[in-house]
């Protein structure tokens, strides 16, 4: 048995999904409002038998440890170690001790403390890096020191060197992250670097971002510099999804101002500390994680994005919306106009930045700008457009009042009337806000749409008679697998164990059966079959829509490149599709 199973083992689902959702007994299960998703009717069910979870809301499903990942924001080893100590499992005995492993944790901050202190004395010794950080960056004194910025000198295992000597253990550095795997003998990572160190809310350094000094003395080839930027690797003290740089310097100015700015450059945060806007924190990356908005929302409520480019502006607002429902926070943009970032605007003047900043809008009446902007309002077609970006977003928020505000705006901006809005809203079926904005829309209700339809065809061999009026769908391993399994005509023995070829899949295929005994259990074998045979034409639907979208940009497309032959081709193209039943 492995430390997962102990833990399942000892822990009961509905006790664990209970302590973050109210649960009513439903039969042989347990029901509640979901988690990931806003709704009012609960759609959110807990069935311990197969200790699962399984929401038919989101689609969202899995065993108690995956809940706790996507509840918590924690990776796998995090969830466990935090399930473990619930359950009262002693992990060590799992070969990855948790007693170990914070020991072991220690050691890492000890390391990556005693590197930050060396690259801060190769700082204060290295006349050119100084004068970069002065002049360059224009960092004070003060600034260095309470960012700890060092220097990482330019020599291949100066670093190295430096903690073998100290007695620290090759394994470790490595394990730190501060060793190049590049080549054979291990080098430092950083070299010829300016160091900022990463620290976590606590203030202990966890990792380290190295620049480029770009003005080489010895005018090295720039080839051979590498990235502007370099970063740790992952480690086990440095997890990207869930560090916020500066957060440790600027909690006490969050709580005292009550809001909290997000920027997208570590560096942005140095200069904005330097002038006293010191409320100013940096993510890896621009997708802000629940666990991220969770750290904030716990220092202030009012949470500020910055990004100094549209489209991962976009993308963040997206996202930061979609978590905000999940976490008490209020969401705002501050347009960085004309795609400056902060370290320039403050270039410029303090107030500049401060302007930029209290002039933030609520994150919803930005979107709507934002997608004005992009589109034309008055043809049908920016009608449409906008509509249908917005109203997915709109569709998220948790509060009826705000939704219905929104409603009405849409209606007003197009203006159309609020039922054709309305009408709209309920035609499309409840989308998944996605992450990104790039993301094809409306792939997550295909996918729960396509998940009902396996679980129907696997558990209920009478409704396979549908399997021919399925259109040519593009589907995940998993979901692949399932499919072949059913058209070989397979069955497994019972139903309560996972057949041989799809072990693999199996959280998977016991979310199936249980999503098809829930629905379909009560009813007739003909109604299945029927049943079946409609989801089947429904997905069929979805493709073709998603063939009909395709259709439209590609028109679009031709259109602004003036071939108006391909566009009215297309455009029959489209016709014939639409017609078609
Ligand atoms: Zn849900």
């Amino acid at each position: 048995m492995d430390a997962a199973e102990a833990v399942k083992e000892r822990l009961n689902v509905e006790d664990v999904v209970g302590e973050y959702v109210a649960l009513k007994r439903a039969g042989r299960n347990y029901k509640g409002l979901c988690p990931f998703h806003s709704e009012k009717t609960p759609s959110f069910m807990v069935n311990p038998d197969r200790s699962i979870f399984h929401c038919f809301g989101c689609n969202q499903g899995g065993d108690l440890i995956s809940f706790v990942m996507k509840v918590e924001g924690l990776d796998f080893l995090q969830a466990l170690e935090l399930l473990a100590r619930k359950a009262g499992v002693d992990l060590s005995q799992y070969g990855r001790g948790s007693a170990e492993a914070s020991k072991q944790k220690d050691k890492l901050y000890g390391l990556l403390d005693l590197a930050a202190k060396y690259y801060q004395i190769c700082l204060s010794r290295n006349r050119h890096a100084l004068e970069y950080a002065g002049k360059a960056r224009r960092l004070t004194k003060q600034t260095l020191t309470d960012f700890r910025i060092g220097y990482a000198p330019d020599q291949g295992t100066a670093l190295k060197d430096f903690l073998l000597k100290r007695g620290h253990r090759l394994a470790d550095l490595r394990q730190a992250g501060l060793l190049s795997s590049y080549g054979q003998t291990p080098r430092d990572l950083f070299r010829g670097r300016l160091i900022l160190p990463l620290s976590d809310g606590q203030g202990r350094i966890v990792g380290f971002t190295g620049r480029l000094i770009t003005e080489d003395p010895k005018g090295q080839p720039a080839g051979r510099q590498g990235p502007k930027y370099l970063n740790s690797p992952q480690t086990p003290v440095y997890d990207k999804s869930r560090h916020i740089f500066g957060l440790h310097l600027a909690k006490q100015a969050v709580r005292q101002a009550d809001k909290a700015v997000l920027v997208e450059g570590n560096m942005d945060v140095v200069t904005s500390h330097q002038h006293g806007v010191r409320y100013v924190v940096a993510t890896a990356g621009t997708a802000m994680t629940l666990e991220q908005l969770r750290q904030l929302a716990r220092l202030t409520q009012n949470v500020i994005l910055a990004f100094d480019n549209d489209s991962a502006g976009l993308a963040a607002t997206l996202r930061a919306i979609q978590l905000s429902q999940q976490v008490q926070a209020t969401i705002s943009v501050a347009d960085l106009a004309g795609g400056k970032d902060p370290d320039e605007l403050i270039g410029q003047g303090i107030e500049k930045w401060q302007q930029v900043i209290d002039s933030a809008a609520y994150a919803m009446d930005w979107l709507f700008d934002y997608y004005l902007k992009a589109h034309d309002p008055a043809s049908a077609l920016g009608k449409r457009r906008i509509s249908s970006s917005l109203l997915p977003v709109i569709d998220q928020l948790a509060d009826p009042v705000e939704q219905d505000h929104y409603v009405k705006r849409l209606a007003e901006v197009l203006d159309v009337s609020v039922e054709a809005v309305r009408r709209r809203n309920s035609q499309q079926p409840v989308r998944k806000l996605k992450a990104t904005a790039a993301a094809p829309a409306g792939r997550d209700d295909e996918a729960a749409l396509t998940d009902t339809y396996l679980a129907i065809v696997y558990r209920y061999t009478e409704s396979r008679v549908s399997l021919p009026s399925l259109g040519r769908l593009e589907l995940d391993p998993a979901r692949r697998a399932v499919l072949d399994f059913v058209r070989s005509d397979s069955t497994p023995g019972s139903y309560d164990a996972v057949p041989e070829s799809l072990l693999e899949h199996s959280e998977f295929v016991k979310i199936l059966v249980f999503k098809a005994e829930e629905l379909y259990g009560s009813w007739s074998a003909s109604d299945r079959v029927v049943e079946a045979i409609n989801l089947a034409q429904r997905l069929g639907r979805l493709t073709k829509r998603r063939s009909l979208q395709n259709l439209s940009k590609q028109i679009e497309a031709a259109e602004q490149s003036g071939d108006h032959a391909t566009a009215s081709g297309l455009l029959d193209q489209y016709q014939s599709l639409l017609s078609e039943e």
